[in-house]
């Protein structure tokens, strides 16, 4: 009974069949790997969790709500998610693999799904730069000519 209710509809199904679509392939759930990423990229050396609001504690997000009861319990046990997320996205790092995060809530609803989507594929298919935040793709480059680089190393 759990299997016919919303599998299709889980957040991570979304993101599998989008990327699939796009012809990307990837493997899942590797428990090899430190947090068992939901989808891995091995060609683009990345891997990409698909994040629960909740359990995961998406700061300011309307899915995280604490219970009403046992608020302590619950904020130690989400406290706990966040501090192995950090971990095992270093020890994924350092195994040199890129982490992408990807909460539930960007794709559950309709709106900007798509758009979410999207982004996600660019991000992944985007040339990486070694040693370089990709975040800063809309840094204006500098003008300089190339040659005042590597000159006048005293
Ligand atoms: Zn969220």
């Amino acid at each position: 009974m759990a299997a016919i209710k919303g599998k299709d509809t889980k957040p991570e199904m979304i993101v599998r069949r989008y990327l699939f679509s796009r012809g990307l392939r990837f493997r899942v759930q590797v428990r090899k790997l430190p947090g068992n990423p939901d989808i891995v990229l091995p060609r683009y050396r990345t891997v990409i969790f698909v994040n629960g609001c909740f359990w995961h504690g998406h700061e300011g997000c309307r899915y995280f709500r604490l219970p009403k009861s046992n608020i302590e319990f619950w904020e130690q046990k989400i406290k706990n998610n966040v501090a192995r997320d950090i971990r095992n996205e270093n020890e994924l790092k350092s195994l040199g693999w890129r982490v992408i995060r990807v909460w539930e809530c960007d794709i559950k609803r309709v709106v900007g799904r798509e758009e979410c989507l999207q982004s996600l594929y660019d991000n992944i298919t985007k040339p990486q730069t070694e040693g370089y935040d990709t975040n800063y793709e809309n840094t204006p480059l500098a003008a300089e000519p190339e040659n005042m680089y590597g000159q006048n190393n005293d």
